[in-house]
């Protein structure tokens, strides 16, 4: 927390607006999609109830095909299974680790030969870094399928100027207790589409139609952020560039002292815009140095710092075993790669010098103690 958000909770507070609807959840609503240039934002409780509206406003029905970046955390999917949807997934890319267009245009083509093209596209964001949305959604308006943007590690980034989420039909963030910005927990859906929002908005308190009593003619969710979380919001929305800014520096002291170790590669960044570091990931080339990303997290965890494996795909879980799978090309999985040789590193925004510095000094110590088998020059 920066301290402005007791301010705003105080005023909730004050003003007695303790309930899923007051000012700071119109306050935050307008204050975000003015921060990224949208039309409009319903505030929800988390990124997965965004995501879950979203699909219902594309029509998903029993049976449809969605496909999902296959590197990302399982709350991209687990809608698309509420809704009795079938995921379909699609591979990373080596240069940014998010969505292959050439995997997605197979996959596309494949569904097309088949008569079921999918409801959505969800194009996950990964680690702060927006994937590569011109060719994707050239792809997606050409077969007529919308996107989905699940931008929840995303939220500061930007793709070719404009704000990372804000490229397809829909965009969702979170803020839960993990991401950039938080309110401990909650979500927000971003579209142009104001009737759909509206629609949405609808839905997401319990679909109350306009009656003095209770009546319901559509399946409703109780999905609305609270007045006091969306205070927390406000605030810390006040410290976002701040937040980027520390995870970029984190990066920054991360790839200067570990990138010229030989077999150590760091995400890459895209030219076409600039990633928040979310998290700094890398990865460590078992040909150069005879270690595992297990072996290193366990030699960190040992000093009591935590570090964590790349994403597990979601075709390598066991609850989605039997989806369908698009690798990169044809022969190849980047995404089992990432998984196999990935780590994400200790990249808290609050982060001190001295405590980089230790993290650091132990991972250089770790991978030198593994012999490279080729010293660099
Ligand atoms: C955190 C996260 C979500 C879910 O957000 P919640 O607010 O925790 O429901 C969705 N997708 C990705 C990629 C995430 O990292």
């Amino acid at each position: 927390m920066s301290g402005m958000e007791q301010d705003f909770v105080k005023e909730a507070f004050a003003t007695n607006w303790i309930a899923p609807v007051g000012p700071h959840v119109d306050g935050f609503e307008q204050e975000l999609s003015a921060h990224v240039g949208t039309r409009g934002a319903l505030a929800l409780s988390s990124g997965t109830a965004a995501i879950h509206q979203a699909l219902r406003l594309v029509g998903i029905e029993r049976g449809d095909k969605v496909f999902v970046s296959t590197l990302t955390f399982i709350a991209s999917v687990n809608p698309v299974l509420y809704e009795g949807g079938e995921p379909v997934f699609i591979d990373s890319e080596p240069e940014t680790w998010n969505m292959s267009p050439q995997a997605l245009e197979r996959a596309l083509e494949a569904a097309r030969q088949e008569g079921r093209l999918p409801k959505a596209v969800i194009v996950v964001n990964l680690y702060g870094q927006s994937a590569d949305l011109d060719p994707i959604l050239e792809l997606c308006n050409a077969y007529g399928v919308p996107v989905i943007e699940d931008a929840a590690e995303s939220l500061g980034a930007t793709y070719k100027g404009r704000a990372s989420g804000t490229l397809g039909a829909f965009g969702i963030y979170s803020f839960n207790g993990n991401k950039i910005i938080t309110t401990s927990g909650g979500g927000m859906l971003v579209s142009n589409d104001l009737d759909a929002l509206a629609k949405a908005r609808f839905w997401s308190t319990q679909a109350r139609d306009a009656a003095l009593h209770y009546e319901h003619s559509e399946l409703g969710y109780n999905y609305r952020l609270s007045n006091v979380l969306a205070g927390i919001g406000r605030g810390q929305l006040q410290v976002l560039e701040e937040r980027v800014a520390a995870r970029r520096a984190i990066f920054e002291r991360y790839e200067q002292s570990l990138a010229r170790i030989e077999g150590i590669d760091f995400m890459p960044e895209a030219a076409f815009g600039m990633s928040t570091r979310w998290l700094t990931a890398m990865t460590i080339n078992p040909r150069i140095v005879d270690t595992t990303p297990a072996e290193l997290i366990a030699q960190l965890a040992g000093e009591n710092i935590e570090a964590r494996p790349v994403w597990k795909p979601m075709h390598l879980q066991p609850l989605l075993r039997s989806c369908d799978y698009f690798t990169d090309t044809p022969q190849f999985s980047v995404s089992d790669q990432l998984f196999a040789h990935g780590i994400c590193l200790p990249s808290g925004s609050n982060m001190t010098i001295p405590e980089q510095e230790r993290v650091i000094d132990l991972i250089a110590q770790h991978l030198h103690s593994r012999r490279p088998i080729h010293e660099s020059a």
